[in-house]
Formats: C-alpha cells, sequence, structure tokens
C-alpha cells in the first residue's frame, strides 16, 4: 500500500522542513511549499492532507482556504498558528463553513512529538476509504415505505447524574434499520422528514415507541426518565402538550418522567405559539430541555422567557474542552448561567475521562457520552444499568 501523501505549506523554509521531517516519521509522504502562490499554481488533488501556516507574507492563510474550498478540495486540513486562539477559531470556522474537511490545528511554537502524535492520529484511512464508499442517500419514498414497514426503531443513550447515583435517565434516538443497507443515522432522514411534511408521523412513531419501552421497565420496577427529541418543525401544533398527555397517559407513565429535548433554534421561528406550547408543557407536568445550547444563537431574553428546566451544553464545546481553553469558559460559563437560573445542566459528547472530571469539578449534573455508553438497543438497556449498579 502507498503511503498517503501531506503537503506543508508554510513561508518559513526551515519550519517547513521540519513538518516534513516530522510527517515522514509519522509515516507520510511529504513535500512543501514555502511559496503559497507557488502551491496554488502547482494544486492537484493529490494531497491527503494538507499542513497550511495562517500568516504567510503575500498571501495569507485565508485565502488559501478560500482557493481549496473553491477547488472543492478533500483533503484533511491541519491549521498551523502564532495567533491567539481567537484568530485560530475564526479560521476554524470558516474552513468549516466551507465545506472543508479541517481536523485539527496546532499552535506555534508546538514540540515535535506533539506535532508527530497529531499526524499519526488523523483518519487518513477513513478519507480514502470514503472516497470510494458510496454513502447510501435515502429518499423520500423509501422513508415513507420504511415508516409503513416498520423499519424505524429507538436507541438509548444514558444520561448518568454526576451528584446522584440512583437516578436513571436516558436519550432516545431515532434510528432506521434498513433491510439492505444496514443502520442509519438519524442525519440522513430527520431532515429528509422534515422537508417532506414526515416529520409529524416520525415523530410520534419514535414516541410511542420510547413510552412502549418505558412501560416495559416500569413493569420491571425500573424507573427511567426518557428524554424525547422534538423538532422545531413539531412545535407549531397548539395541540401538542394535550396529545402527548394523553400518549403518556396510556402507557401509565407519568408527565415527569419525560423530557422534551428541544433544539435552541426552534424557537426563532415563532416565538409566541412556541411559548404557549412549552409553557402548557410544563404546566402538565413535562421537563423541558433546550438542546445544542451554545449554537442556536438565542437572546437572553429567549432563556427569560422561555420555561425550559434543563440546559444541554453543545457538544462542539464538551469535546473541545480539554485542550482548548475558550471551550472550556464557554462550558464554565453556561453552567454557571443554568445554574442562576435554577436550570439543571447536562454535558453532551463526554469522550474522556478528563474530560469528565472537568466537568465534575465545574459542577455539572449530568453527563452523556460514549465514555459512559453509546446509544443501544433497549433489550442492552438494563443489562447496562444493572452492570452500572453493582460496581
Ligand atoms: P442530538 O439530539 O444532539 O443527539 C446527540 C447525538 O450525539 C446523537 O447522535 C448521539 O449518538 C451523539 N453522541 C452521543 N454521545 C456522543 C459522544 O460522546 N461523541 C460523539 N461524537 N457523539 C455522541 P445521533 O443519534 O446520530 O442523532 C443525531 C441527531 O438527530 C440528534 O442530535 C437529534 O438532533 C436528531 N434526532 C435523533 N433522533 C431524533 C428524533 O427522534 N426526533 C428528532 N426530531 N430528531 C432526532
Ligand atoms: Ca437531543
Ligand atoms: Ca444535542
Amino acid at each position: 500500500m502507498s503511503l498517503p501523501n501531506l503537503t506543508v505549506v508554510d513561508d518559513e523554509a526551515d519550519l517547513a522542513e521540519l513538518v516534513c521531517d516530522i510527517a515522514e516519521e509519522a509515516g507520510f509522504n511529504a513535500c512543501k511549499y514555502s511559496d503559497a502562490e507557488l502551491f496554488k499554481r502547482e494544486f492537484s488533488h493529490s494531497a491527503d492532507v494538507i499542513v497550511l501556516d495562517l500568516m504567510m507574507p503575500g498571501v495569507d492563510g485565508i485565502e488559501v482556504i478560500r482557493f481549496l474550498a473553491e477547488r472543492q478540495c478533500s483533503a484533511l486540513l491541519v491549521l498551523m498558528s502564532g495567533f491567539d486562539v481567537g484568530v485560530l477559531h475564526s479560521a476554524q470556522q470558516l474552513a468549516a463553513e466551507q465545506g472543508l474537511n479541517l481536523v485539527k490545528s496546532i499552535n506555534k511554537p508546538f514540540r515535535p512529538d506533539e506535532l508527530e502524535q497529531l499526524l499519526r492520529e488523523l483518519p487518513v484511512a477513513d478519507i480514502s476509504n470514503s472516497q470510494h464508499r458510496e454513502v447510501f442517500v435515502p429518499t423520500i419514498t423509501e422513508l415513507r415505505k420504511a415508516l409503513h414497514n416498520d423499519e424505524l426503531t429507538v436507541y438509548f443513550q444514558p444520561k448518568v447524574s454526576i451528584s446522584a447515583d440512583h437516578y436513571y435517565a436516558v436519550e432516545a434516538l431515532a434510528r432506521w434499520i434498513h433491510p439492505e443497507k444496514g443502520m442509519m443515522s438519524p442525519a440522513l432522514f430527520i431532515p429528509l422528514a422534515e422537508e417532506n411534511q414526515l416529520i409529524d408521523e416520525l415523530t410520534w412513531v419514535i414516541f410511542r415507541k420510547a413510552m412502549e419501552c418505558c412501560h416495559g421497565w416500569h413493569l420491571r420496577g425500573v424507573e427511567i426518565k426518557v428524554a424525547l427529541n422534538m423538532s422545531a418543525l413539531t412545535l407549531r401544533d397548539l395541540e401538542l402538550p394535550e396529545k402527548m398527555a394523553k400518549l403518556a397517559q396510556e402507557y401509565g407513565i407519568t408527565p415527569s418522567q419525560i423530557v422534551l429535548e428541544i433544539t435552541e433554534s426552534s424557537l426563532m421561528l415563532e416565538l409566541i405559539k412556541s411559548l404557549d406550547i412549552l409553557t402548557r408543557f410544563r404546566i402538565k407536568g413535562f421537563s423541558l430541555s433546550i438542546d445544542d445550547f451554545g449554537t442556536g444563537y438565542s437572546s437572553l431574553l429567549h432563556l427569560y422567557r422561555a420555561p425550559f428546566s434543563e440546559m444541554k451544553i453543545d457538544q462542539s464545546f464538551v469535546t473541545n474542552m480539554a485542550n482548548d481553553t475558550e471551550a472550556h469558559t464557554i462550558v464554565e460559563t453556561i453552567i454557571s448561567l443554568a445554574h442562576n437560573l435554577k436550570m439543571y445542566t447536562v454535558a453532551e459528547g463526554v469522550e474522556t475521562e478528563e474530560c469528565y472530571q472537568l466537568l465534575c469539578k465545574l459542577g455539572c449534573d449530568q453527563v452523556q457520552g460514549y465514555l459512559l455508553a453509546k446509544p443501544m438497543p433497549e433489550k442492552e438497556l438494563i443489562d447496562w444499568f444493572s452492570k452500572k449498579i453493582s460496581r
């Protein structure tokens, strides 16, 4: 198998040379450009990884980012910069928004072993595989058929309480088990359902299945609080709180056992109507969680007016908090804001022990993430909880 190709673009020739040496050590076939104009002129899609310095005389890194985006470059992009993290973040944002495959960034000066480790951890095998693998994109007709054939199911991911051991909670996540393609992620079919007026039907199918499981646990003497995801579009039906209360009652479940997760951006659509619906949910005893908090540009006024009981900190901050001081500050600030507003905090995307410990220190109430458990079918869940109790 041939080695993956890595190209370094940095005006400091010595540094470019050093990066090349380290890359070769890490198993790459490396080449360097200390002239960004020359890099642009000679650009071909041969590089699997591009290591780009943000600050160069003449052409700056942001121009190169724009150039790569225009060429629809699919290489993994690593940014290097001697600027403060704020500039690096903005550049990352720009690269991501233009569809580039930005994977890492590194501050200058860096230690050689630090860069070598970063390069070794790059998912190069994934990109070469994904370039060859065909992604199955379902059509709305197929999704309708799937609903009709009962191919949709619910997985559950534990939400673990930091403060109280005895408290069980899960988030219900939709899955489509396609007879030929296997398991499909909601990212492939939730937006499709939303665009084709199928989201309400899908939501009720998932809610009903989740309630069925909840009822089953109840019969076995296990009380588990269940979080359900609700699309912004569903939040326009004024009868929603009544319908939900009826569904819960049908399965003998008290509303206090149910948390409805709503993304921050949902509130932006029709504020008055959503406030009406949300308030009636609370009056009926349901808990409300504001999902992906920190990404939806909601104003403090929305937070003040909407009756949320829980705040879910977006994974983009949580995942980075151990090695990014700004992400850490944002998580810390969200936790303190939530607590001051008497709201419960949940951090999602907890993947490492280090991150978990930091969240404990910051007083976060609940955590969810691959470190604790991935989403799983309901039959594995009781086992998971009983193992956790016996530990
Ligand atoms: P979400 O509500 O933010 O759900 C959390 C997502 O993060 C889930 O992805 C979960 O599997 C994933 N996750 C959990 N822990 C970790 C971790 O440690 N690391 C990483 N990298 N990811 C983690 P999933 O199941 O693919 O769902 C994606 C999104 O699809 C959900 O994001 C939610 O917005 C939507 N969705 C899922 N089920 C439903 C549903 O029944 N109704 C609606 N309207 N939307 C749903
Ligand atoms: Ca959620
Ligand atoms: Ca979320």
